[in-house]
């Protein structure tokens, strides 16, 4: 039999998190964001799920190439654009849309000869202060952009930094975005998932979701079940042994756990190397034979321990449950001192993947 651990996906939920977007943005178009392969689910299985979004959103040319080459006809935006000008031709002829976010990629874009106009989102930084051209220098890249010859069409777009727990930073951002962009009749992009969600006002004509579309909450205080979704990646697993541990032993590396008392200790397949985050301590919450239990001691390379002493029952070959259908990824996240983002997008590529 092969090592336990799997991670399945969901693509159903995929689809079904889908149609919760498009229900809370019922009038804008959905640019599906499935960058980091798909958060960690699988580029050309997410692409699949999501057939019914209007557009997609990668970082690199090779995830696009991916797309292409499975047939995908939709818009794809390139997140970071092109990082050198010799990407152009390739950009151009699989009719990709880059993100411009500064102005020598204007002046460069506007200068190089193409086979097709490319299509482009050009950003604005209205507070985050990550990517896009500062207001004030828009009129100047818009200026270079309509004048080139291979340039097509033009998405405004700008990016939150706390559209998942300050309305006053959304609400600043968005006057800061509408003054720049006052009088220039161009679609634009504004909402990430949290955006998406709370903010109606930023939906614009196409909203960015990502999280939300794997079933996880963008937000602290609310549970992706709260909001409808459902979870897209189950990691599983089972004990491959257990172990009868006297009060004030201790349990694996560094005894970073004493025994309590005396108490039966599960052996999980599954560790850092595997993507479960090294730092979620004593405490975390995990599944045994479907029963919430929590993590003892610290995570190995490829095991972790699982506190038996609520679940008399189970045995080797018990089904763990990492985080998943039972156990939002977010919870799992927050004990590890990180989010559900991190967590998926570190899945190892040695683990299974298995499809329902
Ligand atoms: C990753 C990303 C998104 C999606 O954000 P979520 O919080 O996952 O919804 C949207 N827009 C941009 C520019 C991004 O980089």
């Amino acid at each position: 039999m092969s090592r336990p651990l799997v991670a399945r996906i969901d693509s159903a939920a995929l689809a079904h998190n889908l149609a919760v977007a498009r229900r809370a943005a019922p009038k804008a178009k959905i640019l599906a964001v499935i960058k980091a392969n798909g958060y960690g689910h699988g580029l050309a299985r997410v692409a699949r799920a999501f057939l019914a979004a209007d557009a997609f959103a990668v970082l690199s040319i090779d995830e696009a190439a991916q797309l292409r080459g499975a047939g995908y006809t939709h818009p794809i935006v390139l997140l970071e654009g092109f990082f050198q000008p010799d990407e152009l031709p390739e950009i151009a002829r699989l009719r990709l849309r880059p993100v411009i976010h500064r102005q020598d990629q204007a002046e460069i874009l506007a200068k190089t000869r193409l086979e097709h106009k490319v299509d482009v989102c050009l950003k604005v930084d209205t507070g985050m202060h990550r990517l896009g051209l500062a207001p004030k220098r828009l009129a100047d890249a818009l200026t270079v952009l309509r004048a080139a010859p291979h340039v097509g069409g033009i998405t405004l777009m700008t990016h939150f930094a706390r559209a998942d727990d300050d309305p006053d930073s959304v609400a600043a951002q968005l006057a800061l975005f509408r003054e720049a962009t006052a009088g220039l009749e161009l679609p634009f992009s504004l909402a990430n998932s949290a955006a998406l969600l709370r903010h109606p006002e930023t939906h614009g004509d196409w909203v960015r979701p990502g999280i939300m579309l794997y079933g996880a909450s963008p937000f602290a205080q609310q549970s992706g079940a709260d909001l409808g979704l459902l979870p897209a990646m189950t990691l599983q697993s089972q004990l491959i042994a257990s172990q009868f541990v006297r009060k004030g032993e201790g349990v694996g590396y560094g005894a970073a756990y004493v025994a309590e008392r005396d108490m039966k200790v599960g052996v999980v397949a599954c560790g850092y190397a595997d993507g479960y985050p090294r730092h979620a301590g004593t405490g975390t919450p995990i599944l045994v034979d479907g029963r919430e239990t929590r993590t003892l001691g610290r995570v190995s390379m490829d095991m972790l321990f699982a506190d038996l002493s609520g679940v008399p029952a189970a045995h080797v070959g018990s089904p763990v449950t990492l985080w998943g259908e039972g156990l939002p990824a977010e919870r799992v996240a927050a004990a590890a001192g990180t989010i559900a983002y991190e967590l998926f997008t570190a899945l190892a590529p040695r683990v299974r993947i298995e499809e329902t």
